[in-house]
């Protein structure tokens, strides 16, 4: 199907809210009904775009109800709710705030869909801080770029392209990047114009392969030869390249470092970037983003002074990153009711639950189980309006409609149901 490009006001490109990179200048053509990427996208934003909206509209128990109707259930079962889950999350700035607001007004729990993931991060930032970078400082400064976990083009497929791949930089042309995979390799057709190393290690094992490294930086016995499943003249050679690297990023996706108390392998990991800080510049780079995860935390903390995880029945804000977890608070029965949000993935499902639950879905979403209360609500960038934060937290970049559509926003659903619950809570 051809057509006209779909311009964003102000500019012909348009922001792309699949990936925690979110792509500011695809081109995006098609019919009003069905926006399609003819420039400068990626298979999953492909995907994405190509998700198409059932017409049906809201339903109560699978039944065809109006908005108002929906919202008034919903408010029914949350006003009857002593401590409800508003899970998932993956919505805009705008979702994201409304959900905060009910979660308050009800004593709710906040908690995203790729929380398990983001708690790896956020333990490691809390105990101990970090120093970390930009797509931008990439960009313009990396001369050597370490992805721990391996390849993480499939979560962000133009990582490599938005960073290093730019031959222009602040500072005039880029000779190259030399990149250093630990774990598997660049995937298939991947170009790169600097060194490329693999070193096959075993991702579970990295973080002594970072303790190793840092001993050897500190001038430190290593009583040891291997780690990781690696020789330690590996680790030491990789070391001394950090060391003389002019600005070496180390990043990595934390949903890959999916084992046991992976929180220790990011720990040492940001803290051999701390001690290359003695010598050189070193930075990490944590990606996430997707599904609005960096958005939901980012709107919690700056709303609450926590992130997610935060509870609300207390009084006040109370975060508790393994308490307050989807999984634990559905097992044991204590979120009496599940709020599932879920605008920019039609295949993020709600978890399989008994407890009652509101999903404010995609509207391509084919739920295996009908839930109480199901709202089809429009996907930021795509239907209407909102705002995403990107990946490296420093920009929440504007998003605009590509399709017409009559879906309401996640933050116009919530705000029904905040309305149909009356002014007593
Ligand atoms: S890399 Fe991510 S943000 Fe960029 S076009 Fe692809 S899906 Fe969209």
């Amino acid at each position: 199907m051809s057509g006209s490009p779909i311009p964003a006001p102000d500019s012909a490109a348009v922001t792309c809210p699949f990936c925690g990179l979110v792509c500011d200048d695809l081109v995006v053509t098609g019919t009003p009904d069905a926006p399609e990427v003819r420039a400068s996208g990626c298979p999953t934003a492909a995907n994405g775009y190509g998700q198409r909206a059932r017409s049906d509209g809201p339903r109560i128990a699978g039944r065809p109800a109006t908005l108002a109707e929906a919202a008034a259930e919903a408010a029914r079962l949350l006003r009857g709710a002593r401590r409800p889950l508003f899970g998932g999350l993956a919505t805009d700035v705008e979702g994201a705030r409304a959900a905060g607001r009910l979660a308050d007004r009800t004593g709710g729990v906040l908690d995203h869909m790729n929380g398990a993931a983001a708690v790896r991060n956020l333990l490691v930032l809390q105990d101990g801080g970090w120093i970390t970078t930009t797509l931008s400082e990439i960009r313009n400064r990396c001369d050597l770029l370490i992805l721990a976990g391996g390849d993480v083009t499939p979560r962000f497929p133009r990582f490599f392209e938005r960073t290093i791949g730019a031959r222009e930089t602040l500072f005039g042309d880029r000779p190259g990047c030399d990149v250093v995979f630990l774990g598997h390799g660049p995937s298939k057709g991947t170009t790169l114009r600097g060194a490329v190393e693999v070193i096959g290690c075993d991702v579970p094992a990295l973080g002594d392969a970072f303790g190793v490294m840092r001993a050897l930086l500190a001038g430190r016995p290593v009583d040891a030869d291997a780690a990781a499943g690696m020789p330690i003249a590996v680790w030491r050679k990789l070391v001394e390249r950090m060391r003389t690297a002019t600005y070496g990023v180390i990043a990595w996706a934390a949903p890959d470092f999916d084992f046991p108390h992976a929180e220790l392998t990011i720990q040492a990991l940001c803290e051999l970037v701390k001690d290359l800080n003695r010598a050189t510049r070193f930075s990490g780079l944590p990606l996430g983003g997707s599904d609005g995860d960096v958005t939901a935390d980012a709107v919690a903390l700056w709303q609450t002074g926590f992130g997610l995880r935060a509870a609300f029945g207390g009084g006040a804000p109370e975060q508790d990153l393994h308490l307050n977890a989807t999984e634990r608070l559905l097992a044991t029965g204590e979120a009496d009711v599940l709020v599932w949000i879920a605008s920019i993935n039609a295949t993020r499902l709600p978890p399989a639950t008994t407890t009652p639950t509101i999903v404010l879905g995609h509207a391509a979403m084919t739920v295996a189980r009908e839930p109480a209360v199901f709202i089809p609500v429009g996907t930021p960038g795509v239907d209407h309006a909102g705002h995403l934060f990107r990946t490296d937290r420093v920009v929440a970049l504007p998003l605009f409609p590509v399709r017409s559509s009559t879906l309401p926003s996640v933050a116009q659903a919530l705000s029904a149901i905040e309305a149909a619950l009356g002014g007593g809570g």
